[in-house]
């Protein structure tokens, strides 16, 4: 099924991401692990793609073991950048022939070899590059795109930031996912910019549970998020215990989702990282909520 039109429920529900083994001896437990979160019934469930494709066959295996076995639509991710053509279109094929019907264009991240690189012989520069081929391509693919409340780290500025996104959505994307956020505020202000630059498709907040105080650094590392007083306390306070974090962290994630639902949103995608014991904290917590429709009537 296509998430384009789960999204047009209005139901609150929420979707799960997961990433792929880096090597082969690890992939039978992250198979099960997310099996377990495919029985969560989550609205969709999305696998993230190695930088550079080198585990990219795992990225397919996972999604569709997922896809056919457990009813669950999948969200299949892909990189540019550091790819040829031949094998993006290998890939893209690879998808179609085994049912899935979304895919998540990224660009992928620059290393720093790719980013000291003149980048005349790239096949591809931008993430609207692969978007263009997926949207005219014979495949009729449902196209997800990234977006950054926070401003993506290589943009001068969030306006330069935003008139990209929209060329993205002109492209055809079909609903975009956010770059994780810890502090909705941040998202609220930049759903309502993107709306007045006039991008109107779906708007999927990326949230990301910290269960682990070592997660904190290599998440504002990676996402530059801003992360809230409030929860740096928290992460203070219980991060040398295991089991307090745990909680602790499932609780921020529930009440910032609880937030966004009032807001209006209702697909919420959690970065569950393969821990079905977290993916499933989350779900308990908003056992009398999901599945409600957002109206005002
Ligand atoms: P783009 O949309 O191409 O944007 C990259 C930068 O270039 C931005 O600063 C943008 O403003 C600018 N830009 C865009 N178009 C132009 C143009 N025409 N001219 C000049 N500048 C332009 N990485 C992985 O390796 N695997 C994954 O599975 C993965 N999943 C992700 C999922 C989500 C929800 C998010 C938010 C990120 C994910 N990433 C993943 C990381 C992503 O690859 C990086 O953030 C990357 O640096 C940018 O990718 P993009 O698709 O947003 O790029």
């Amino acid at each position: 099924m296509k998430i384009s039109e789960i999204l047009k429920e209005r139901k609150m529900s929420l979707s799960y991401e997961v990433f792929p083994p880096k090597k082969e001896s690890s992939f039978d437990s992250v198979k099960t692990a997310t099996e377990k979160i495919a029985k969560l019934n989550p609205s969709f469930m999305s696998v993230t793609y190695g930088a550079g494709g080198g585990t990219s066959q795992y990225t397919l295996d996972i999604a569709k073991n997922i896809n056919d076995n457990y009813n669950v639509p999948m969200l299949a991710h892909l990189t540019c950048v550091s790819s040829s053509k031949e094998t993006v279109h290998k890939r893209i094929n690879e998808l179609k022939e085994n049912g899935i019907e979304n895919v998540m264009a990224l660009r992928g991240d620059l290393t720093p070899e790719l980013e000291n690189s003149d980048r005349k012989d790239w096949d591809y520069h931008y993430a609207i590059e692969l978007i263009r081929e997926l949207k005219s391509s014979e495949y009729d693919f449902c196209v997800g795109a990234a977006c950054y409340p926070e401003v993506h780290p290589e943009s001068s500025s969030q306006k330069e930031d935003i008139r990209h996104l929209k060329e993205k959505v002109d492209a055809g994307v079909d609903f975009l996912t956010t770059q994780m956020i810890f502090d909705n505020s941040l998202f609220l202000s930049f759903m309502y910019k993107i709306r007045e630059a006039g991008i109107e498709v779906p708007v999927l907040p990326g949230i990301m549970p910290i269960t682990n105080a070592n997660q904190v650094e290599r998440a504002m590392k990676l996402s530059g998020a801003y992360m809230p007083q409030r929860f740096r306390s928290l992460v203070d306070i219980f991060g040398s215990d295991k089991q307090a974090m745990t909680q602790a962290g499932i609780a921020y994630a529930t009440d910032q989702i609880i937030d966004l639902y009032a807001n209006g949103i209702t697909n919420v995608h959690v970065y569950s990282m393969n821990k079905p014991e977290v993916a499933e904290g989350i779900k308990n917590n908003l056992s009398d909520i999901l599945g409600k429709e957002f109206s005002w009537k």
